[in-house]
């Protein structure tokens, strides 16, 4: 790990914590009630050390393969402190088994097939001592109605319940929330809106107080402004990505890398 580089990641996340505290405070809100999971996929677990050192104790991947290697190395090269894990990319049934010895909250399940394998390996890891807790799951909703990229169609009112009373019901799992990545091309502020009624409608069936996952590196002040809970932030502080990669979901954009002399104004 050179010295270069982890005054990259700490510029990095000084100027994200700035720009998340200044999209709080312009919609009026305790930034204490947004938490900042940075998105390490495609970085090494030399780079999560470092962010750890600088206060991160979350982090999120999108690919289970990855990320339970990746869990391993950074457990060794932080002594096996406490660290959570979240899993925010498509999740197939048969890495249920592995998704649920790892993570802590998984961010994307928008299947009732998905809901029962999670819920059968977690209870399993529970038993068998991999868990101590239940699986956090947040609904993944599409904005869009494209079901093929990932969520649930944000007017299936009728689906969207019954899988959220599903997930409330596994004894594995927690239901937290709701999740969903605003389509290409659209408006965020008007995707976050529409996220943020549909977590209001859902939330009068659960007691507990639902979370919303939303927001990214390009548009994580309209996300804030619309309620978000977790803003899941990979670019605006690792740097680019490699642009072949199926596992990037917006372009990565000139705008999306929130430059520290953008975001000081
Ligand atoms: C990669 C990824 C992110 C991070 O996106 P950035 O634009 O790099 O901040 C957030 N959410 C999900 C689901 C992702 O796969």
């Amino acid at each position: 790990m050179t010295a270069a580089r982890d005054a990259q990641l700490r510029d990095a996340l000084d100027s994200v914590r700035a720009r998340l505290a200044r999209a709080a405070d312009a919609a009026g809100r305790d930034v204490d009630d947004i938490e900042l999971l940075p998105v390490t996929k495609f970085f090494p677990a030399d780079d999560v050390a470092a962010l750890h050192r600088l206060g991160c104790t979350a982090f999120a991947e999108s690919r289970d393969q990855e990320a339970a290697a990746k869990v391993e190395d950074v457990s060794r090269l932080i002594g096996g402190a406490p660290v959570r894990w979240h899993m925010v990319g498509r999740i197939q049934r048969n890495k249920a088994r592995s998704v649920a010895g790892w993570a802590y909250a998984a961010h994307s399940v928008d299947s009732a097939k998905v809901v029962a394998a999670l819920d059968r390996a977690a209870a399993e890891a529970l038993e068998d001592g991999r868990r101590t807790e239940p699986l956090r799951v947040y609904l993944q909703l599409s904005l869009d109605g494209d079901e093929q990229r990932g969520g649930v169609d944000v007017d299936a009112a009728d689906r969207i319940d019954q899988l959220c009373a599903a997930v409330d019901a596994a004894p594995g799992l927690a239901f937290v929330g709701l999740m969903a990545i605003p389509p290409l091309g659209a408006d965020p502020g008007e995707s976050f809106a529409r996220l943020q009624r549909e977590r209001d409608r859902v939330q009068q069936d659960f007691q507990q107080r639902l979370g919303l996952s939303a927001g990214m590196s390009g548009d994580l002040e309209a996300a804030v402004e619309h309620g978000s809970t977790c803003v899941r932030v990979g670019t605006a502080l690792m740097g680019s990505r490699p642009l072949t990669s199926p596992e990037v979901v917006t372009p990565v954009t000139p705008s999306s890398q929130a430059p520290p002399e953008g975001s000081s104004q």
